[in-house]
Formats: structure tokens, C-alpha cells, sequence
């Protein structure tokens, strides 16, 4: 009878002498992505992109690493979900993908980190040659971008950072309990009986609540001090984000995405914790990327801010924001200002009872110029007054500039399915990033090092993009095109 085990494919013995191909080249196959790595990086111009040690001194030490090994290295890894240096540098001695790429050099886990933290602006214009290339290769459509943002946790837990309200909170926490062990060392000083091991547990117990209540003062002087509304202990740069977004004390990621392929056109990185303020900046700069006068973008309705919208349309960028959902006359159910018709010629607006409502008081909001619309007589006398407000007369404020607003609004209900363009798009970079290059949180420490870190993120998510698109091949020949 044969044993299990024969019928079983078989491996090869741990006994037999095998040798590797002799010639390092034969490595890897002629389609392999290292090799597209090799070509990018070496038609780039690294001194111009900014990179330390770009160009080796005629006299002296040598330069220590070719920037370009480096760089390899690192858009290999974050290509393969490899990003701290220690797994790159592990690396090097056993993956014969980064043995031929890096001609078998093996820089040590302190050269390669330091390598991300020296040239981390220089990451960026890497992220934007890339565009350049693909631009070649006619991938961006260059006619519509959608923009979003997203939550990547920062390398500081929710215990190291505090508002003025934590703090607050854990002063009182620690006086009570201080005030508790207080209480209790002196009852314990009452008794006659000798000082016992209880009284030396209070007293080492007191001494630690008075160091944290001392480092509890500072990080509130420190926090007053900045300006800012909290404060973050181990990355100081990094800030609590919202709640629904689960991530804690993280960084707010923000990306436009070419609609025609999903490829990132732009990608930056802010502390701030919404979205709203960021279109016109992401925006842009991809539109600048792309190397067109004019673009159309479209994004949720965090990003509803009229300042914005009329910066984008002064630089040439055409936005697509739907109007947000809330306020008090939203949940109320009451008329919508959509529902009040401007008549400019007679400078007032006609409310949905027929009645023109008169510029009352000038205002401002942010830095706009604002108008507030009411007719009290009108009001007081309507039937309709419980569908407009739950006030004696219904105010309705209109912007100076409030044009911008209905325009963008006639351009979406002209143009509807670019809301589900913009869904459509964003899910795959997102999803990728997270799911398919596991990455939910940053390495390095301090925004100028995770902008770099998140432009090797995108710049790997755009290559792979890339090459499902036109191949290893595509891409050399591109490049020596
Ligand atoms: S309550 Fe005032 S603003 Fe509203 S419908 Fe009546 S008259 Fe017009």
C-alpha cells in the first residue's frame, strides 16, 4: 500500500546543491515592475527634485548612497506594503527582486529611514513625474476631478493629545482623587499605631497625582500658548479627528482623482479636521498637475464654502458642490432659501407667499459681505408663517456674491451623474490605499515627513494603477519616448 505521503507533489531536497541564475539580470523576468522602477527612477533629475546627495563631490569621502537606490527601494516597498525601513532593509538580503535592484548594495535600517526624513519635500515632485508620465500615456481625461478627503491615523494615541475641555476634565479628576488620598493620610495620621506600609502607598500615590497634575498645567500653559484648540503630545502636528471617522488623532488626507482612469492627479496632506476650505487648493494644484487652463471638479457637500467656489472659479476650475442638508430651517421642515426668488432688478427677494422682502441690515460672515432680507409687516399677517419660521418674521440672509452659489446650482442640475462620477471615482484610490496597500496609519512623525511619506502612497497607488493600464512595457517605452 503507498504511503500518504507519495501521493503528494513532492519538494526538492535540502541536501541538493542548487545554484541561482549566475547572472544577477536573470533575476528577474523582462516584465517585472522593478524594472519600470529602474527606468522611472534613473530618467529622473534627482539634484532638481531636490535630493540630498544627488550629485557625488569631485574630491573627498564618497557621497555614502546613490539617491536612486534609495528611491527604488522605497517606491518598491510601498508598492509591496513594505514601508518601515527595518522590513527594507530585511529585505535586501533575501527578496532577489530588490537584490537586482539595488545591485546588491545593502544599506542599513538608520541609512534608509534617514534617506525618508532628509529628502521628504523631494517625494512630492517624484508623485508629480509621474503624473507628467502618465500624462504622455493620454491616462488623465483632464475634464472632470473629483476631490475628497479621508482620515489616516498619525503615530500619537488619544491618550497623548488634549483640548482645553480634557484637560479641564482630568484637573477635576485629579484633584478629586488627590483630595480622596489627602483625606485618607490624614485619618491614617489620627491613629496612634505607627506609620504603617498603607501610609507609604498614599504617600507615593499623592506624589505621582501632583506630577501629573503639574504635567497636566504645562501641556494647558503650552496649549494656551500655541492658539491652537488642542494639542498633541508625541506628533505634535497631528490632531484629533472626527469621531465618525474612527481614527483618533490622525492627519486629514485630501486627493483629486482623475474621473477617466481613477489615477490620483493630486494628493496633500493638512492637520485641519474637516474638509471644508480645501477645494480650492486641491483643486488647483491638480488642475496645475494636469497642465490644463481649465477643469471641472466635483465634491461633497463638506466642502460647501462660498469663498472657495469663487476661488476655484477665478482660477479656471469649475466646481460641482451639492448644497448642504442641515440648519435649523432643514430640520424644521420650514421654506428653503432655494424657495426665495432674487428680483435684482428691484434689489429685493420674493418669498414663496408672494411677499418681497426688503434689505434690512448689512452683515458679514467670514469675510464676506452679507445682506439680511426681511418684510416684519408681511410676515406677522401670513397664513404661511408656520412653514417659514418659528420666529415673528422670517430673516433671510443672501451673500453680496451669492450669484456664485446659484450658478454652481445650475450647473448640477444640468449635470446630475457627476455625483455619482464622484463617488464612483474616489472609492478606488480610498479602498486601495487602505485595503490593498494596508495603510491606516503613518510611520513618521511631524506633517512635512507624512507628506512625503503619503506622496510614496499615492505615487505606488498611481504606478499600479498605471500598470494594470498599459503594462511594464507601456510604461518604459514612455519613458524613453
Ligand atoms: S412668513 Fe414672511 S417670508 Fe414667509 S412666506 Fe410668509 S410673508 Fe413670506
Amino acid at each position: 500500500m503507498l504511503s500518504s505521503r507519495m501521493k503528494h507533489i513532492q519538494g526538492t531536497s535540502r541536501a541538493q546543491t542548487l545554484l541561482l541564475p549566475a547572472c544577477v539580470d536573470d533575476y528577474v523576468g523582462p516584465d517585472h515592475v522593478v524594472r519600470f522602477i529602474e527606468a522611472f527612477v534613473e530618467s529622473l533629475d534627482l539634484a532638481a527634485a531636490g535630493f540630498e546627495r544627488a550629485r557625488p563631490k569631485a574630491t573627498g569621502r564618497p557621497a555614502g548612497y546613490d539617491p536612486s537606490g534609495l528611491l527604488k527601494l522605497y517606491i518598491y516597498g510601498y508598492l509591496n506594503r513594505v514601508r518601515s525601513s527595518r522590513c527594507l532593509e530585511t529585505e535586501m538580503h533575501r527578496n532577489l527582486e530588490v537584490i537586482w535592484m539595488m545591485r546588491q548594495l545593502q544599506p542599513d535600517f538608520k541609512t534608509i529611514a534617514d534617506f525618508r526624513r532628509e529628502n521628504k519635500t523631494a517625494f512630492r515632485k517624484i508623485f508629480r513625474e509621474f503624473v507628467v508620465l502618465c500624462r504622455s500615456l493620454d491616462l488623465f481625461g483632464r475634464e472632470l476631478i473629483a476631490v475628497d478627503g479621508t482620515r489616516l491615523k498619525a503615530v500619537n494615541s488619544g491618550q497623548r493629545n488634549f483640548t482645553k475641555a480634557k484637560l479641564a476634565k482630568a484637573m477635576d479628576e485629579s484633584d478629586e482623587r488627590l483630595g480622596r488620598y489627602l483625606k485618607q493620610l490624614d485619618d491614617a495620621d489620627r491613629d496612634d499605631t505607627p506609620p504603617s506600609a498603607r501610609v507609604d502607598n498614599l504617600k507615593q500615590k499623592i506624589a505621582a497625582i501632583k506630577e501629573r497634575r503639574a504635567q497636566l498645567e504645562q501641556h494647558h500653559a503650552d496649549l494656551e500658548a500655541s492658539g491652537e484648540d488642542q494639542i498633541s503630545l508625541t506628533d505634535q502636528d497631528a490632531r484629533a479627528m472626527h469621531f465618525s471617522s474612527r481614527i483618533g488623532v490622525g492627519y486629514n488626507i485630501q486627493i483629486a482623482v482623475d474621473t477617466k482612469h481613477k489615477l490620483i492627479a493630486e494628493q496633500q496632506v493638512h492637520n485641519n479636521v474637516g474638509d471644508l476650505g480645501l477645494l480650492d487648493e486641491t483643486a488647483n494644484a491638480a488642475r496645475e498637475n494636469l497642465g490644463v487652463d481649465r477643469i471641472d471638479v466635483v465634491a461633497d457637500r463638506g466642502y460647501y464654502k462660498i469663498e472657495d467656489i469663487e476661488d476655484c472659479e477665478a482660477a479656471g476650475v469649475k466646481p460641482y458642490v451639492p448644497k448642504p442638508l442641515h440648519g435649523s430651517v432643514v430640520k424644521n421642515g420650514f421654506f428653503t432659501k432655494e424657495e426665495f426668488r432674487y428680483d435684482a432688478d428691484a434689489g429685493v427677494l420674493i418669498c414663496p407667499g408672494g411677499q418681497k422682502l426688503e434689505p434690512k441690515y448689512k452683515s458679514k460672515i467670514r469675510d464676506n459681505d452679507a445682506v439680511i432680507f426681511v418684510n416684519t409687516k408681511a410676515c406677522k399677517a401670513c397664513d404661511l408663517r408656520a412653514r417659514c419660521t418659528n420666529a415673528a418674521f422670517r430673516k433671510v440672509m443672501r451673500y453680496a456674491n451669492e450669484a456664485i452659489l446659484h450658478r454652481m446650482a445650475d450647473r448640477l442640475a444640468a449635470r446630475p451623474e457627476v455625483i455619482d462620477q464622484r463617488r464612483e471615482s474616489l472609492e478606488h484610490p480610498f479602498g486601495s490605499i487602505k485595503q490593498w496597500m494596508g495603510q491606516r496609519n503613518f510611520l513618521t512623525r511631524r506633517i512635512e515627513n507624512v507628506r512625503g511619506e503619503f506622496s510614496l502612497t499615492a505615487l505606488a497607488y498611481n504606478i499600479r494603477r498605471a500598470l494594470t493600464l498599459v503594462g511594464v512595457a507601456g510604461l518604459i517605452s514612455a519613458i524613453s519616448a
